[in-house]
């Protein structure tokens, strides 16, 4: 772990206060609190705590950004999501980490940490953080594990899957949300997720197999590439039921040949398109 690139990034944060009159008191020591290499950090002398991309420290230069919205993260971590039974401690770092108020519209930043979807345009939304995290825990992944989600749209559950694997792969079928969360990724250094536009019913042959494969929109039935695209061992969760209603939220393991389903109960996701 690259504790000297933290260190020095504490103490570029500090130089300016250096330069100011010295304050009463005993001076204030660089502290790094969190021992983590990515998420969010206090750092003493910055007013705010401070955000490191999930890449640091492979940057060479890092962008470290004051993140005012990490009390708000981690009031709906703690309220929303704890609070209702997800457990997997990777899954609620990473809920804290991924700053989900930059993969919202500009004018619906406030409402970002809110317990409800929010529109992304083009008939589409960013689920329910507490959906978000629910389904990423379904999908046990390990760190090495490589997974697939069929509807990128604002990248959010693609971020969110990147920092619990370097593996992430997304399909998109809209081209303007496509290139809009693939700008957005790379803006925030996701860039262990590659991404593609397409018809995601087809899953993406090319990478397969897959560990896990999460759809985040809801298809009528469950596509056979994406059975087939699965690893032995691996696990699809998938809404499926008629559009525009409610729908099952499946998980099917695959063991060998065989398939075994559990409904998890009750969701509502937008449809499944299908290409032309
Ligand atoms: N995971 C997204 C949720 C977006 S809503 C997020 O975190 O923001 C579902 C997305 O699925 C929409 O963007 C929609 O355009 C996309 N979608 C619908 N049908 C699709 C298909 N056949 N292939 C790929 N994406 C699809």
């Amino acid at each position: 772990m690259r504790y000297d690139l933290l260190w020095i990034a504490a103490v570029a944060l500090l130089l300016p206060a250096a330069c100011a009159p010295a304050p009463a008191g005993p001076p204030a020591m660089p502290v790094v609190v969190e021992t983590a290499t990515r998420g969010t950090f206090e750092v003493a002398g910055s007013p705010t705590p401070v955000r490191v991309p999930s890449q640091f420290p492979m940057t060479a230069t890092p962008v470290l950004t004051p993140d005012p919205y990490l009390e708000s993260r981690k009031r709906m971590v703690d309220t929303q999501i704890r609070a209702r039974g997800v457990a997997d401690a990777r899954v609620l770092v990473a809920m804290e980490t991924v700053p989900r108020h930059e993969f919202v519209p500009s004018d619906m930043v406030d409402q970002a940490y809110n317990d409800y979807p929010l529109p992304i345009g083009y008939g589409q939304t960013i689920s329910q953080p507490y959906i978000v995290a629910v389904m990423t825990e379904l999908l046990h992944l390990k760190a090495t594990e490589k997974v697939l989600e069929i509807g990128t749209g604002s990248g959010y559950q693609a971020a969110v899957l990147a920092e619990l694997t370097d593996q992430m792969y997304s399909i998109e079928i809209i081209p303007e949300l496509a290139q809009r969360s693939r700008a957005l990724l790379d803006r925030l250094g996701y860039r262990n997720v590659t991404s593609e536009e397409g018809d995601g019913y087809w899953g993406w042959q090319e990478h397969a197999p897959f560990d896990a494969i999460i759809v985040t929109c809801a298809p009528d039935h469950v596509p056979q590439p994406l059975l087939e695209q699965l690893a032995d061992g691996g696990r699809l969760v998938i809404p499926v039921g008629p559009p525009g209603g409610y729908q099952s939220l499946w998980i099917i393991t695959r063991q060998g040949s065989e398939y075994r389903n559990v409904n998890w109960g009750g969701v509502a996701f937008v449809p499944l398109k299908r290409g032309e």
